[in-house]
């Protein structure tokens, strides 16, 4: 069962939210890693040994494919600076960032053995405010008992037809997945993007909070669900960080109520419905099998 799709890479990323975590610096796969500044020290070497092993696979794709591959697809490591408002999750060679189909409905589907009295209720008014700031569309295609993983593929015909494999979220403990969760960070969002002629497409992913570190409920000032909500969703739908602590995608959890600011905004229009229709390729095994 090869199916391995025209020049198709899978490229994640590992985006956790956690007060203190800053991303690790440009790294060059293969090459040492040098450690980053940070806060908190329990987040920062998780992170570079998850994007270290992610680039690897990555390039081992690109050394694979071949002359008429489509593009390939960078993650962005570098928060943007407040004056850009926003930045991508994703870019490819021409620096055009991933987006979902704003013409089709994203499906996703919900882990909730370990969900917390008020997450369903606090998930569906996450999913509905980015849906009024970016004109995508979510549907709800009920529970599962998917666990996230790391290999978690984006085809998965057996469980969901042939077509790409519906967003996964949820709450589960650290030590029902290997995402990374725990010591620090609360919640993780991995996304896969494929290349296509006319940009990077995002096709799947998952967005996953730590159901042992039980935070407040709700978008009210404080660090909460809701805000760890919304910063995990919207890097599933493209968003990276940006250095302004009055936008939801500042790299760590504020005091303030959980809101998207204007930058947050701006970016989620300019991946969403207003840039119009963006048809992902058709489903099929990526490779290299994570
Ligand atoms: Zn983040």
């Amino acid at each position: 069962m090869d199916g391995e799709g025209q020049g198709g890479y899978w490229a994640p990323a590992v985006l956790p939210l956690r007060p203190g975590q800053q991303r690790p610096g440009p790294l060059r796969p293969g090459a040492p890693v040098a450690p980053a500044p940070y806060r908190q020290p329990l987040v920062l070497p998780m992170v570079v040994v998850l994007v270290a092993v992610l680039l690897a696979a990555a390039l081992a794709v690109r050394r694979g494919q071949d002359a008429a591959a489509v593009g390939e697809i960078f993650p962005v490591r570098q928060d943007a600076p407040a004056a850009a408002g926003w930045g991508p999750t994703y870019v490819d060679e021409q620096g055009r960032p991933a987006r979902w189909d704003p013409c089709r409905p994203i499906s996703y589907v919900v882990q909730a053995g370990w969900i917390p009295d008020a997450g369903r209720g606090d998930l569906a008014e996450a999913l509905r405010r980015l849906g009024a700031a970016s004109g995508l569309e979510f549907v709800d295609e009920g529970d599962t008992d998917e666990l996230p993983s790391l290999a978690r593929s984006a085809y998965q015909p057996d469980r969901y037809g042939d077509r790409w494999a519906p967003l996964l979220l949820g709450w589960v403990p650290p030590g029902a997945t290997d995402l990374g969760l725990g010591s620090g960070v609360q919640g993780m969002s991995l996304s896969v993007a494929v290349p296509g002629r006319a940009g990077p497409s995002l096709v799947s992913g998952q967005v996953v909070l730590d159901a042992a570190n039980r935070l407040a409920p709700g978008f009210g000032p404080g660090t909460t669900d809701g805000e760890v909500l919304l910063h995990e969703l919207a890097h599933a739908v493209g968003l990276g960080h940006v250095l302004d602590a009055t936008q939801v995608m500042y790299p760590r959890t504020t005091n303030s109520e959980s809101e998207f600011g204007a930058g947050d905004r701006t970016g989620l229009a300019t991946l969403g419905a207003p840039a119009g229709c963006h048809p992902a390729p058709r489903a099929a095994k990526l490779r290299p099998a994570p």
